[in-house]
């Protein structure tokens, strides 16, 4: 009797130590299995790159939104500024605005006398008449773009705007520093075209729309 309670008390010990060692395995193989991915051991990496790691991922989605917002911003700006110069700064339609640029900007400069000491420009300035497409504009994006991409616009396109109205300077202006770099003399002789044959390179910055709307015109093809 006391021989059959000692064999069944054993044999419980034998099944029980069996149960843990199997639970135990599969604990084990629980912890392993994250940590190693088609059999390579995860490295574990200290807590400060697990956090950097987090926030970059976090935030490259919105820095390239914001990066494509200002480009596309710019690019719609420099589309917006070829058009407008091409199809109303040098045909009557344009009215007050082709008064403005034939009368002052193709007078000061014309020909041989592309350039000058100070810019004259302060006169018939058309500056004013960009704001309206872009208040038009600007003013639908409000309401269809999310607050940040929104701000983004508004400053790239200021700085889109600041910065075709300083290259037109810079073409102008004797002695400019930028001179000294090869791209920017291109630029320059490319415009000039535009001040030689007014039918032709009305991009300011970028005179690739020129290419696009069939009007560009190299500088040593027959100026
Ligand atoms: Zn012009
Ligand atoms: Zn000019």
């Amino acid at each position: 009797m006391g021989c059959q309670v000692r064999y069944a008390f054993d044999s419980r010990r034998s099944i029980m130590a069996h149960r843990n060692d199997a639970m135990s395995q599969k604990q084990n193989s629980d912890r392993t299995s994250p940590n190693t991915i088609l059999g390579f051991s995860r490295v574990k990496l200290p807590y400060e790159e697990v956090l950097m790691f987090q926030t970059v991922s976090r935030l490259l989605p919105e820095v390239s939104l914001i990066l494509v917002t200002a480009v596309a911003t710019h690019l719609v700006m420099s589309f917006a500024q070829t058009l407008m110069h091409y199809k109303l700064g040098h045909h009557p339609r344009g009215g007050k605005f082709f008064r403005n640029h034939i009368n002052f900007h193709h007078t000061y400069y014309s020909k041989d006398h592309l350039v000058s000491r100070t810019y004259l420009g302060e006169e018939g300035n058309n500056t004013p008449f960009f704001f309206i497409p872009v208040f038009l504009v600007g003013g639908c994006a409000y309401f269809l773009l999310p607050l940040n991409l929104f701000v983004v616009m508004v400053i790239a396109s200021a700085a889109s705007f600041y910065a075709h109205v300083f290259f037109d300077k810079e073409y102008h202006v004797e002695g400019s520093r930028l001179q000294r770099f090869a791209w920017f003399r291109r630029q320059q002789e490319l415009h000039f075209v535009h001040h030689r044959h007014a039918n032709s390179n009305f991009g300011v910055i970028h005179f690739f729309w020129d290419k696009i709307l069939g009007t560009y015109q190299r500088p040593d093809a027959g100026a």
